[in-house]
């Protein structure tokens, strides 16, 4: 006779089959644990391993606590006070909310539960061993919950010896120690190994939770970044890119003061450093995304580190456009390029004495251009759409260099003294050797490299152009032939679009001869063979130095051989667009290699020189 022959597993096998999801390495039981902690309203909280968690785990908080109830509930799989009906999924702020942790710790480990809450006399002790409650007492002890789980994995033999040497689990718990540290600064932690105290951490702000976690250089290492939109807002540090390792080292993003790892959003970060990191090397961030939690999706992993955003495209921008701004405003020290002296010590003296190539003035130029003027390439191409800081830029400069005062005290100062800074007649603007634009800021004078300033500004144009693939406006060539060898041929043949959108028309003709129809209005080049020669030369040397990808390169190919040359008589005019449309950069302060665009002469520095 045939029986049926499907049976339920018995509880304590599916609770360990369950449990190894939520449960690979000590270290995942360390951060439900923490996290759990975190969720009571714990505000300090203990850690206590021993060989990295595989003898013991022990977590010690100050938190709401349970009641007797609750403490044996706890352990039920589904077991959740975070949670009733599917829809709160979508507003939860908790950690944990699947109610599967301490179910899991239980069915694979020697668990002891310590808990009482505020309004209680007495706690409860409650020992589960693989999943059957072995003892229940009642205990004396303060506010809050320890739990000690020891012997993870001691009735599954098989996890067991797949755990890692105590070294890597170790890493393992330390790295979800920093995570949970990092989001909450306010918390006082500390974390003991084998007897040892590896850290303490005092409540403070992010700053200083990320010097005590990474080191005390870390003070001088960080830029802030601070981004408020509708529905988002990012907040966090970024490292310096002159700090930027040879590793993968600290990027932690957070949603909700979640951890979450997002590629996507990670090549935000990385691609608003651009060319200011070195070939190689990664950028640190310590970045937390807040958004309404209807904007996410955070329950399609169990160790819920993967999120979906219903507008991942956004989020790009705003993370994108954040630690750009951050790392213009404060970041003036970049690495790559520094083949030449760049430094420009404030000094007149010094700056005529800079060995720069300088350029005779070109006579050949169409007179009724003005490349300067405001607008005139920024309409045509769709440019600059943010403005905000153009024509703003003392007030922005101001505020940058004197470090004091809010921007409120400069508005006001601003619009009580208008245009007091220079009193020279009508003229604001001082050309200086034909190559650096002096003018008087708030806090002294500003020194700008014509060249590197408007090779910045081309720069950023043309990127846009080629983001956007949207042409900004040609001027009709009589068309022009061109021949190139077989290598740089083949090149250009690759470049066609994208060169097409940055306003130059070029035809292929035949294996090695081109025709060129038309170049980008503003164009003051005449040789149009010999400026693509050198085009394709710098990108070519730029693909293998830099490793820079296709649009990076050809933004900044383009521009640096169309941009302003030294020797070029500016009019007043065409340097206050020039200074205008350069502080309307996301980066003014750099050119693409890194070279400073411009410096500043402090009054005070001035002053001292007249002594
Ligand atoms: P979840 O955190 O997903 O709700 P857990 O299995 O981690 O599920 O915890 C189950 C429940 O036990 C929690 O919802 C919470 O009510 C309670 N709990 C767990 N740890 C603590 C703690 N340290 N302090 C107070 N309550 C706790
Ligand atoms: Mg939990």
């Amino acid at each position: 006779m045939l029986t049926d022959i499907i049976k339920l597993l018995p509880d304590s096998v599916a609770n360990q089959i369950a449990a190894g999801e939520v449960i690979q390495r000590p270290a995942s039981a360390v951060k439900e644990l923490l996290e759990n902690a975190l969720d009571a309203g714990a505000t300090q909280i203990d850690l206590i391993v021993k060989e990295s968690g595989k003898t013991l785990i022990q977590v010690i908080d100050n938190g709401c606590g349970m009641s007797e109830t609750d403490a044996r509930m706890s352990f039920e799989r589904h077991a959740t006070s975070k949670i009733n009906k599917a829809d709160d999924l979508f507003a939860i702020r908790t950690m944990g909310f699947r109610g599967e942790a301490l179910a899991s710790i239980a069915a694979i480990a020697q668990v002891e539960l310590k808990t009482k809450r505020s309004s209680d006399e007495i706690g409860t002790k409650i020992n589960v061993e693989g999943s059957v409650v072995t003892d229940q007492q009642m205990t004396a002890m303060n506010e809050g919950t320890q739990i000690v789980v020891k012997n993870l994995f001691f009735n599954v033999p098989a996890r067991r010896n797949f755990l890692k040497s105590n070294a890597a689990e170790m890493r393992h718990i330390v790295e979800e120690f920093h995570r949970v540290c990092l989001m909450h600064p306010d918390v006082g932690f500390t974390l003991t190994s084998n007897e040892k105290e590896v850290f303490h951490l005092f409540p403070g702000n992010l700053k200083q939770r990320i010097v005590a976690l990474f080191g005390n250089n870390y003070n001088e290492r960080l830029l802030p970044v601070a981004q408020e939109a509708d529905t988002v807002a990012i907040n966090g540090f970024i490292g310096k890119a002159n700090f930027a390792k040879k590793t993968r080292g600290e990027q932690y993003f957070f949603v909700n003061n979640r951890f979450i790892k997002h590629p996507y959003l990670h090549h935000a970060v990385e691609n608003a450093f651009q060319e200011l990191l070195p070939k190689d090397s990664f950028p640190s961030y310590f970045l937390n995304i807040n958004i309404d939690p209807a904007e996410i999706d955070i329950n399609i992993h169990p160790t819920k580190t993967e999120v979906n955003f219903q507008d991942t495209k956004l989020i790009y921008a705003i993370l994108h456009a954040a630690v750009k701004k951050s790392i213009g405003q404060h970041n003036l020290a970049p690495m790559i390029d520094f083949d030449v002296n760049t430094e420009m010590n404030i000094d007149f003296g010094e700056i005529s004495k800079m060995n720069r190539p300088i350029n005779p003035p070109s006579i050949d130029v169409n007179p009724g251009f003005n490349p300067f003027h405001q607008g005139e390439l920024n309409r045509k191409s769709g440019m600059h759409q943010d403005q905000s800081s153009a024509g703003n830029w003392r007030l922005l400069y101001g505020e940058r260099t004197s470090g004091q005062g809010t921007d409120i005290e400069n508005k006001s100062q601003q619009e009580k003294e208008p245009k007091s800074e220079m009193r020279s007649g009508n003229n604001r603007f001082l050309q200086l050797r034909q190559s650096y634009v002096v003018t008087a800021i708030r806090s002294g004078l500003l020194v700008i490299d014509q060249h590197l300033a408007h090779w910045r500004i081309l720069y950023e144009q043309n990127l846009q152009q080629l983001e956007r693939e949207q042409s900004g406006s040609q001027q009709e060539l009589f068309p022009q032939q061109l021949q190139f060898n077989s290598t740089d041929a083949a090149l250009l043949r690759e470049l066609i679009k994208p060169l097409k959108v940055l306003g130059y028309n070029i035809e292929e003709m035949g294996q090695t001869s081109f025709v060129v129809n038309g170049t980008p209005v503003g164009l003051v080049e005449k040789d149009i063979h010999g400026l693509i020669e050198k085009i394709l030369e710098h990108y070519k040397k730029n693909a293998t130095d830099l490793q820079l990808d296709k649009k990076l390169n050809l933004a900044r190919t383009i521009s640096s051989h169309t941009a302003l040359k030294y020797g070029q008589l500016l009019s007043e005019t065409e340097m206050g667009g020039l200074v205008d449309r350069l502080f309307a950069c996301q980066v003014p302060e750099v050119a693409p290699d890194g070279h400073k665009v411009f410096a500043t002469l402090p009054f005070n520095d001035l002053q001292n020189l007249l002594k």
